[in-house]
């Protein structure tokens, strides 16, 4: 039993963090003219949070993404790997009322199936923590 409880916290912590990034489910969404189709991807992803905040983005962060995006308040965007181009939508549970939000953004460690949601404090972004959430990726 001693030993059960010393690795709990281990196995949760892998349950938490590994996130496969396999893909979920595909489909498609046809406008009713027929002329858009979207196409639905849902990838099971780590989602940390950030903010401008010199603690999140260093001392040389001038408010603008790595897209050329000026920061406003109560922004709501994402930065995720290369793979998806900038203004790619996603929708992530729980982040933006799990409305479209766009790739605006790049992080150093969000690589693969990594995604950082954007808040404007860093309250909000502590508060968010660490989540593994199946992301919807829409693509024309
Ligand atoms: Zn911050």
């Amino acid at each position: 039993m001693r030993f059960l409880l010393r690795i709990a916290p281990v196995l949760l912590t892998l349950f938490f963090i590994g996130c496969q990034g396999s893909l979920f489910q595909v489909h498609w969404d046809s406008r009713h003219d027929g002329h858009v189709d979207i196409l639905k991807q849902e990838y099971e992803m780590r989602v940390t949070a950030y903010c401008p905040c010199e603690k999140c983005c260093g001392k040389s962060s001038d408010k603008t993404t790595a897209s050329g995006h000026k920061i406003k308040r109560g922004d709501t965007f994402v930065a995720a790997d290369r793979k998806y181009p900038f203004g790619t939508e996603m929708i992530v549970p729980g982040y933006n009322n799990s409305k479209p939000v766009k790739v605006l953004d790049r992080g150093y460690v969000i690589v693969g199936n990594r995604l950082d949601v954007f808040f404007d404090s860093h309250q909000k972004a502590r508060q968010w923590g660490v989540k593994c959430l199946p992301v919807k990726v829409l693509t024309n």
